[in-house]
């Protein structure tokens, strides 16, 4: 199969094209119309269609596959491993959705779920998903300001929690940051459902507002809750996206569009066929994990790894044992991750009987080339660099090896994926900019389904953030991108963060690749400061590889501006370089370099709800009083 023959139809012809798709996946009703695009930016795709995720994911796949594993839930944090079949998956799922339902959850009610990643989570999300409920998963290493803001906004009949989360084997309680959470939000859930590991001791449970699962669940062992059809547009679910360029923005997602597009990646993109399995090393709580832990395996009828801990936990080895213990074909992760396990030994990945696996991807931060050239040859396999975006759900940029693999082109995370009709737009002009020339990348609609349908409860952000850039409708993915001849795309930075050097206009992302050559380099981040001459100027912040005396490092700092110099040419020359020990970041493992310039420039660093380290912060404050 050609991959520009399934491109071409599918932006050609999207009627056709996603009509056929929607046969993937199982309809109570089909759909009358594929797509309604009479009031974009808003669309609908599959109207009258009714389904339900959680049909799709797990009862659909009973008679095939119902002693097959659909879950695995491997702790490195309690050292729990729970395996789940498709039948007892169902079986846990019809439990969980009886005890919601008795808490008063129901259809189009919120219900947020505050917990560690266990299958426990996984559980509720589509127990959630069975009865009509919508969830909004609050990530589980959040502090009580966050879950307080996401609970005002999605107004929960039900919060779901557990009773401890874990850090690197360190137990944080989640009661009192819950209570705290409550006593902060506006619009407190009624009830509290609270399973528990047996991590924190006793439970402070709360009368009459908090109940404890394992107890509730008693009574509902053997029910059996109908599934409840949704029309395909209806809302499924509420996540937030990281919160790196401000405050983090309510995705609100479909029913209908999101599984059909979920069925078609798993195949095309992820290689993944019924009984094959995916380990994805993210967390529900990020969209990776909402797309390719839980939903995306679960309706191709494949097996999904659900590990909870950090990856060097008991040592580096750890996923690499995973992966030969369930024969993993296909895994997802992130450059962050990678750029951890590249300090350690490669024997822990080369010692393991890989002979299953196939493919590794990696998404959410620009995937340097000396991260990826390792782990590539490591791995003796092509390492795909994967682009996207909680709003979009699912890829934008990929290689398709399921489909037709075409060569990984280093620093680009390679060709549109079905669906996306790609453009790069010259800010200033807002004409296309012909390859090898910088513009914003945009998707020309209308979106292909799975994509966000609009911000939850405020569509007049929906249409401000994302469609108001330019005079024709397009969608702003804010990132500036390059393609070249053959359509390769290459992510530069954000839009934000895009530096003006005597109007020069330089991405974050370039200079970052840069300055990351340097042999003693472990990360950079680059942003542009305020300069009476030049307009900005670009300075650097960076860790080591290895800790450098006061004069050793300035020399490397000298020699990372020297770098750039030939690389990159004069104009993209550092003023300064600050070595520090750490890099401030979200939780999900993003560079906040608007903080980092806030800072700089003797700003506010705003919104750091979802900072994950304050230490990083102060190390930057102390950096920059100190001098480069
Ligand atoms: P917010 O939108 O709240 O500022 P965020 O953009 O970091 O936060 P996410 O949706 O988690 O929230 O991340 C999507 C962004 O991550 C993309 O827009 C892009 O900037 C970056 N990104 C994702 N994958 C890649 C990749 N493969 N290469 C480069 N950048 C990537
Ligand atoms: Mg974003």
């Amino acid at each position: 199969m050609r991959y520009e023959d399934w491109y071409r139809r599918s932006i050609e012809a999207p009627e056709e094209f996603w009509g056929e798709q929607a046969q993937a996946i199982h309809w109570h009703r089909p759909p009358r119309r594929i797509l309604d695009d009479s009031n974009p930016p808003f669309r609908k795709w599959f109207v009258g269609g009714e389904t339900n995720l959680c049909f799709n994911a797990v009862d659909r796949h009973l008679d095939a596959r119902g002693e097959q594993l659909a879950l695995v839930g491997w702790s490195s944090e309690t050292g729990d491993v729970r395996e789940l079949t498709y039948r007892q998956l169902h079986r846990e799922v019809n439990v969980f959705a009886s005890v919601l339902q008795s808490l008063g959850a129901g259809c189009g009610d919120r219900v947020v779920i505050y917990m560690p990643h266990t299958v426990d989570a996984v559980v509720a999300m589509l127990a959630c998903a069975r009865i009509g409920a919508i969830h909004s998963v609050v990530f589980g290493g959040f502090a009580a300001l966050n879950l307080a803001m996401r609970i005002d906004d999605a107004r929960p009949r039900v919060l779901v929690t557990a009773d401890a989360g874990t850090r690197g084997g360190k137990v944080i309680p989640f009661l009192p940051l819950v209570n705290e959470a409550l006593s902060r939000s506006e619009h407190p859930p009624q009830r509290v459902l609270v399973i528990d590991r047996g991590l924190a001791g006793p439970l402070p449970l709360r009368e009459g507002r908090d109940v404890d699962y394992a107890q509730l669940r008693k009574a509902h062992e053997d029910a059996n809750v109908p599934v409840v059809w949704l029309e395909s547009n209806e809302p499924s679910y509420i996540l937030y996206t990281s919160g790196t360029t401000g405050k983090p923005k309510g995705v609100q997602r479909d029913v209908g569009g999101y599984a059909v597009a979920l069925a078609l990646s798993m195949w095309s993109v992820y290689d993944i066929r019924p009984g094959q399995v995916m380990f994805s090393t993210s967390d529900i709580g990020w969209v990776v994990g909402h797309s390719y832990n839980v939903y995306g395996p679960l309706i191709a009828g494949a097996t999904s790894i659900i590990y909870e801990g950090l990856p060097t936990h008991p040592d580096a080895g750890i996923w690499w044992r995973i992966v030969e213990r369930y024969g993993v074909r296909t895994m997802f992760s992130s450059p962050t991750a990678l750029r951890v396990l590249k300090k350690h030994d490669a024997a822990f990945i080369t010692d393991r009987d890989l002979s299953k696996f196939e493919h590794l991807f990696l998404a959410g931060e620009p995937l340097d080339q000396p991260t990826a050239r390792w782990i590539s040859d490591v791995l003796g396999k092509p390492v795909i660099d994967n682009y996207w975006q909680t709003e979009t759900g699912w890829p934008v940029l990929t290689l398709l090896p399921g489909l037709d693999m075409k060569p990984v082109r280093f620093g680009s995370p390679g060709l549109p994926n079905l669906g996306f009709n790609l453009r790069v737009i010259n800010e200033v002009t807002g004409e296309d900019a012909p390859a090898g020339e910088k513009g914003v990348l945009v998707i020309q609609p209308p979106l292909p389904p799975g994509c966000m349908t609009t911000v939850w409860r405020n569509d007049q952000r929906f249409v401000d953030s994302y469609f108001s850039h330019f005079k024709e409708l397009l969608y702003s993915s804010l990132d500036w991108a390059i393609r070249d001849e053959d359509g390769y795309t290459f992510i530069l930075g954000r839009t934000d963060d895009v530096i003006n050097v005597a109007g020069h206009r330089l991405g974050t992302r370039e200079i970052e690749e840069s300055v990351s050559s340097h042999p003693d380099v472990a990360e950079a981040a680059v942003i542009g400061v305020h300069d009476a001459v030049k307009g900005q100027v670009p300075i650097v912040f960076a860790t080591l590889r290895r800790a450098q005396s006061g004069e050793e490092a300035n020399e490397t700092a000298a020699q990372m501006q020297k770098v750039v110099v030939e690389q990159l040419g004069g104009v993209a020359r550092p003023a300064r370089v600050y070595v520090v020990n750490a890099l401030p970041k979200t939780r999900s493992g993003k560079l906040l370099r608007r903080s980092l310039q806030a800072l700089a420039e003797d700003r506010d660093p705003g919104d750091l709800s979802t900072l994950d380290d304050p230490n990083a912060l102060e190390e930057v404050k102390r950096a920059l009083l100190r001098g480069p």
